[in-house]
């Protein structure tokens, strides 16, 4: 086979290894997710005889059942609030008439162009695709299709799956692995959990027309986030529809004639069609061989690793949702990079997890960065808070009642602002270049110096001068 111009420099070390090493591979990855597609494209071409298995679908988690037809998902439940506020600004938009089948049918179109992108950049990237569950029979041999397969080192790059408590009646529920999938839009949803996948498809399911109902067991949902931040974004979604039970638990799920019976521990129960889990991720680390192999786990499964991402195997590493940390795309990607040029490259780039900025892509969205006010209080002692919320100029003729909340978090002692939280359409995109001014250590007189874009909603965070 001819050489491209990007093979000729990585094949000739390519194959000089393949003959001296007493491995069929330098580097094994299982796991073809964020993570690991990214760790086995650098790695590859860095110039690592790299092998990589997957079970499922190319691109893991985030493209086939997370981020990308979640957001598609979200931008369908978008366009009704849209067409209620065109009215205000003079059109006429006729009834709508959503298609769950054609949305659907669409967002697989989309996802399966983009496995085709993935198995293309691993395989021109020249690494070699196994199809198959890898289950690790020592530090060194992975098995794929009772194939033995050796590696220098082995990534771990498994991810993580929806965990559904043990609560009468769980065979009637789905969790974000179906939903994606659903032949019909349920017209009564009930979504049971607090974290952000709850509270998104809820949002999704509210706005494409069905009735939501979320139940969550604490007082507030999105814990973690800042409790302003919560606290308004709980009352937006009140506003748009959604019934929030809070401090509610689920006591059984029961078939009935209409569909399915949640029954509450408040007392009461909702008829519904469809209920969707969504009570947390854990690690898919059962049964893949890693106990017998002596690899750390946490209780809850997920790998344990140090700095570098090794275990306490030195051939064995993890990256990822897998170890439990910071579960997001672009945290497993960088990791994954990072990974690769360790191992090999003669430079280093390591991840820098503060001021990991991030979106809950509920409707309104909250995006985030840094600190919440309470971590703040206590890392840094003596705070101030500037916080703004009002009606964005799109709504003084679109008639919602929609607002908007902005929030800075300032550390007294060196004026850096050390926190940044906005509810609000396209939050998430104001966020990110927040967060490179929070990398850079802006301070709160940088943000003041800072001239403002007129008319937006983001200048509300450079001309906050009265502190709360
Ligand atoms: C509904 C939902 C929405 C999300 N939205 C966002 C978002 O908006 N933004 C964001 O940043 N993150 C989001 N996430 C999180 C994001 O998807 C994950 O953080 C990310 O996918 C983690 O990447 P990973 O490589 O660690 O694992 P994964 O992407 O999960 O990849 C792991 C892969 O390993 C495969 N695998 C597992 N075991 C084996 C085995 N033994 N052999 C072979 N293959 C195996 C799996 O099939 C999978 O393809 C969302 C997640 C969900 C569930």
């Amino acid at each position: 086979m001819p050489l491209t111009k990007l093979q000729y420099p990585v094949y000739i070390p390519t194959l000089w290894k393949k003959l001296m090493s007493e491995f069929d591979y330098d580097l094994f990855v299982i796991g073809a997710g964020s993570g690991g597609v990214r760790a086995a494209r650098m790695s590859a071409g860095m110039g690592a005889r790299v092998a990589i298995a997957e079970n499922r679908h190319m691109g893991g988690t985030c493209v086939n059942v997370g981020c990308i037809p979640k957001k598609l998902l979200v931008y369908a439940s978008h366009f009704r609030s849209e067409f209620e506020d065109a009215a205000g600004f003079g059109w006429t938009v006729e009834p709508e008439n959503f298609d769950w089948t054609k949305l659907i049918a669409n967002k697989n179109v989309e996802i399966q162009r983009l496995n085709g992108i993935y198995e293309r950049l691993l395989t021109n990237a020249g690494a070699t695709i196994y199809n198959g569950l890898a289950q690790l029979a020592d530090p060194q041999t992975v098995i794929v299709n009772g194939e033995n397969i050796t590696a220098e080192r082995i990534l771990v790059a498994v991810g993580g799956w929806p965990y559904v408590p043990n609560v009468p009646g769980k065979e009637h529920v789905i969790t974000s692995n179906e939903v994606f999938f659903l032949e019909q839009r349920p017209e009564r949803v009930v979504l049971v959990g607090g974290g952000y996948i709850a509270v998104e498809f809820a949002g999704i399911f509210n706005g494409l027309g069905s009735t939501v109902t979320q139940v969550y067991r604490g007082p507030v949902f999105l814990r973690g986030f800042d409790d302003d931040a919560r606290h308004f974004v709980a009352e937006e979604m009140r506003k748009k529809g959604v019934d929030l039970r809070f401090d509610t638990d689920v006591l059984a799920i029961q078939k009935c004639a209409t569909g399915l019976t949640v029954k509450l521990s408040k007392g009461g129960s909702i008829d519904c069609d469809a209920v969707v889990y969504a009570t947390g991720r854990r690690p898919l680390t059962a049964n893949i061989g890693l106990e017998a192999c002596g690899v750390e786990l946490n209780p809850n499964g997920a790998i344990v690793v140090d700095q570098r991402y090794q275990t306490n195997v030195e051939s064995i590493y993890a990256i990822g949702d897998v170890t439990d940390r910071i579960n997001l795309t672009p945290v497993a990607l960088a990791e994954g990079m990072s990974l690769a040029w360790d191992l090999f490259s003669p430079n280093e780039k390591t991840v820098d997890y503060e001021y990991v900025p991030a979106a809950v892509f509920s409707q309104p969205n909250l995006g985030t960065v840094g600190y919440t006010e309470a971590q703040a209080r206590e890392k840094f002692g003596a705070v101030t808070i500037y916080r703004s919320s009002f009606t964005a100029l799109k709504h003084t003729l679109s008639g919602s009642d929609e607002k908007t909340l902005m929030k800075l978090v300032v550390d007294d002692a060196s004026d850096r602002v050390v926190g940044v939280h906005m509810v609000g359409p396209d939050a998430g995109e104001t966020i990110q270049g927040i967060a490179i001014a929070l990398k850079a250590g802006a301070t709160k007189a940088i943000f003041d110096r800072t001239i403002g874009i007129h008319p937006t909603a983001a200048e509300e965070f450079v001309t906050m001068r009265e502190a709360i």
